[in-house]
């Protein structure tokens, strides 16, 4: 059974990969470059080439971006597409987030239709993102929410990668109703990710966004004062990881989003987390009484169909954040 990968460089991408070959799938990722997909194979100098493989893409947002990368002999049974922009360096809005995520999503679904009719399944990393309700909290988040956001309130850099997140997901929804493609799809929608770094990483420097906070605590960047949490929940990479695979395994799986989240957590929760863990690193902490901002009556969440129907287990904040730290650490403070 043949999967294709998107954006196999990424930090979530590089999980599925591991959880893909463990359950025995023929696995070709897509990347932006030789160098990048070479660092993938370099990661698993036993998987034989008919196992594990790349192919470019150089860029989602092109017009048939996918058209050739598609096109497999054996064909492809399942694509995961994960690729899109998350970073906070905007200049340009439409260029830098709403094309990449909206044009890669349907550039990718148009081009299995017309070019890889045997897939089954496509399944896309869209996030909590899509779910959010800033202006208006539910009492309870669950697959039902939708980000009310508009197009003119993406141009604002502060919403716009949860505007991109929301977009593409919708027009992937819309693309099965309209063009009734011989595929169904299902979305993940992971909140804030945190976990071991598999990917190749050159250095700190690099890491990817959601683990930002964590470098920058273990740097001593918050050592006068935590940062504010932002957004409350968290789930751990090797559960979004297997939450992908999973909906491929699971009939059931398909036509549905999965809201997959561990739980609340604080920045104070994580401090006194590595506080407990890594002893070593006391010196970088923020101060020990810093307060901790989780809201008491905060509004509440359901993600009772990401345990029932893909089966996960959800990691502890402890282990995670453990083992986060000690990633890190491996590559160098
Ligand atoms: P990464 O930045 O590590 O991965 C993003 C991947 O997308 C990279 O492989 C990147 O390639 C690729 N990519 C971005 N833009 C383009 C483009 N224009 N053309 C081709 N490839 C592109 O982040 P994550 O692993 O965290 O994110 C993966 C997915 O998960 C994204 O869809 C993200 O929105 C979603 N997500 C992440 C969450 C998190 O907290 N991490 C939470 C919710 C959703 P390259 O490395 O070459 O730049």
């Amino acid at each position: 059974v043949k999967v294709l990968l998107t954006g196999g460089s990424g930090f979530i991408a590089a999980h599925i990969v591991d959880i893909l070959l463990q359950h025995g799938f023929d696995t070709v990722v897509t990347v932006r470059s030789d160098d990048k997909g070479k660092k993938i194979l370099e990661a698993h100098p036993d998987t034989p080439k008919h196992k594990l493989s790349y192919v470019i893409v150089k860029d989602v947002a092109q017009d048939g971006a996918f058209d050739e990368a598609v096109k497999s002999n054996p064909p492809f049974d399942y694509v995961l597409h994960t690729a899109s922009p998350f970073h906070f360096n905007v200049e340009d809005p439409v260029k830098d987030f709403l094309d990449p995520a909206i044009k890669g999503t349907t550039g990718i679904l148009k081009a299995i239709k017309a070019y890889a009719p045997e897939v089954k399944r496509v399944v896309i990393t869209s996030s909590f993102a899509a779910i959010v309700n800033g202006n208006q909290h539910p009492k309870v988040y669950s697959e039902e929410n939708w980000n009310p956001v508009t197009w003119e309130e993406a141009m604002d850099p502060s919403n716009v990668y949860r505007a991109s997140k929301t977009f593409a997901e919708k027009a992937a929804w819309d693309f099965v109703k309209t063009e009734k493609p011989n595929f169904d799809i299902a979305t993940i929608n992971p909140p804030l990710v945190f976990g071991p770094v598999v990917h190749y990483l050159n250095s700190l420097d690099a890491i990817n966004t959601s683990n930002q906070r964590m470098r920058n605590i273990i740097q001593g960047q918050m050592k006068e004062k935590l940062a504010p949490t932002g957004v409350f929940l968290w789930v751990d990479v090797r559960d979004v990881a297997l939450a992908h695979v999973k909906a491929i395994e699971v009939p059931e799986a398909g036509g549905q989003r999965f809201f997959v989240t561990a739980g609340y957590f604080s920045n104070k929760d994580l401090v006194d987390i590595v506080r407990e863990t890594h002893p070593e690193l006391e010196s970088k902490l923020p101060p020990k009484d810093s307060p901790n901002d989780l809201p008491e009556n905060i509004y509440g969440i359901d993600n009772s169909k990401s345990l029932q129907i893909l089966g996960l287990k959800y990691h502890s904040f402890k282990e995670s954040v453990s083992d986060t730290i000690d990633s890190l650490l491996a590559v160098g403070a």
